[in-house]
């Protein structure tokens, strides 16, 4: 039985990595059939949508789905319910892929690539879990209004105890497999919605007394996590904390481009995309580190495909890569660069399918 994989290429570098991305899952062993379907810019130029019906259909019928990126300045200036992104939040609701796993682990070669000093983030390992289809993002009501002849925007940060508490399961689950220890991150001392969002992680703790659990606020999360990162192991927080929080744990590991993420629903089907986005700046010159795809792509290997042999070996080709002291622009020390090589997109690739033998 062959994998059912839909690739969403997208825009910007999404759609240039891509290519090189199913090149390392080809030449892995394990059986693919890969689809593909438009979303985001691309999507709204060729089908006037973000998100058309056919693509969300084919997402909910594959085993797995993996994405590039989506958006870019092109079509920055669309009304908020045509914009690229609302084919990404769209897709996340249609799949109600409401965990999103953001592991920052730094690779022992690139300690010198964070802009901390290098004994703070050696052996880095720690896993941002984030609510992903509801929070502020998604809250009603939302909207700009004229009052009084001057204009008002709101939104409303809503959660409800079963979505909080279905998170909870999924961290507590995770760090008991990991350190045994979760962090839950709110601004419970402002906002009535996350001191719900603390009792309920409180109440299903109860259900896991080998993990230890303590609780953040998030701006003390966000200084902690500059000030001493490997105090974690597990971080659990909404959706607007957790974009923001993951964004600073990029940082740790020296470049958005080492960051994969997995986004899974209840019944373990997900979709795989990187952290970075479509980086307009670089897009088209080949110079994208196409790494953080690569990883999520052994993401869905280990989360959805049951293929964790084969995610294994994507991750230590990677490291392997790194050892040999290939770098692509972007994880590139400025100044010492003796015994590192520069690659491009295509090269990179190249050179984790041969660390794949
Ligand atoms: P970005 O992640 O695209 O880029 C931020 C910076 O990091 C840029 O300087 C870029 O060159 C660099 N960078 C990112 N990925 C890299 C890689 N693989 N290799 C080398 N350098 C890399 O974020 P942005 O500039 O804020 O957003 C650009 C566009 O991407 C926007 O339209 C935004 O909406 C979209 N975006 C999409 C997603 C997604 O699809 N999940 C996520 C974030 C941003």
């Amino acid at each position: 039985m062959s994998h059912r994989v839909l690739v969403i290429p997208g825009d910007g570098i999404g759609a240039e990595i891509m290519p090189h991305v199913v090149r390392v899952l080809t030449a892995l062993g394990p059986a693919f059939d890969f689809s593909y379907a438009d979303m985001g810019g691309c999507a709204i130029d060729a089908h006037g949508t973000p998100l058309p019906p056919d693509t969300l259909a084919a997402a909910k019928a594959a085993d797995a789905v993996l994405l590039g990126a989506v958006g870019g300045p092109q079509w920055d200036d669309l009304p908020m319910d045509r914009r690229p992104e609302k084919g990404l939040l769209g897709i996340r609701s249609g799949l109600d892929l409401f965990a999103n796993l953001r592991p920052a682990l730094l690779f022992a070669p690139l300690a010198d690539a964070s802009s901390l000093k290098a004994e703070l983030v050696a052996d880095l390992d720690l896993l941002i879990v984030r609510e992903l289809t509801g929070g502020i993002y998604f809250g009603e009501p939302r909207g700009v209004t004229v009052d009084n002849g001057g204009r008002r925007g709101f939104n409303t940060y809503v959660y409800d105890e079963r979505e909080i508490a279905r998170i909870a399961r999924v961290a507590f689950d995770l760090a008991a497999k990991r350190n045994g220890k979760v962090t839950s991150v709110d601004k419970a001392n402002v906002l009535e919605v996350t001191q719900l969002w603390r009792d309920v992680v409180n109440e299903v703790h109860a259900e896991y007394p080998q993990v230890a659990l303590d609780h953040l606020y998030v701006d003390n999360a966000a200084m902690q996590l500059v000030r001493a990162p490997k105090q974690f192991d597990v971080v659990v927080t909404g959706n607007m904390f957790g974009d923001i929080l993951s964004d600073v744990a990029a940082m740790l590991t020296g470049s958005l481009g080492m960051l994969p993420s997995a986004s899974l629903n209840a019944s373990g089907q997900g979709m795989y995309e990187p952290v970075h986005g479509t980086a307009p700046d670089i897009a088209g010159r080949n110079v994208a580190n196409p790494l953080a795809t690569i990883l999520s792509a052994a993401m869905m290997l280990r989360y959805s495909l049951n293929e964790a042999a084969a995610a294994d070996r994507i991750e230590k080709a990677v490291q392997t890569v790194l050892e040999r002291g290939f770098r692509t622009a972007d994880i590139m020390p400025s100044g010492r660069a003796v015994g590192l090589e520069v690659l491009g997109t295509d090269a990179m690739a190249d050179a984790v399918i041969a660390a794949l033998s």
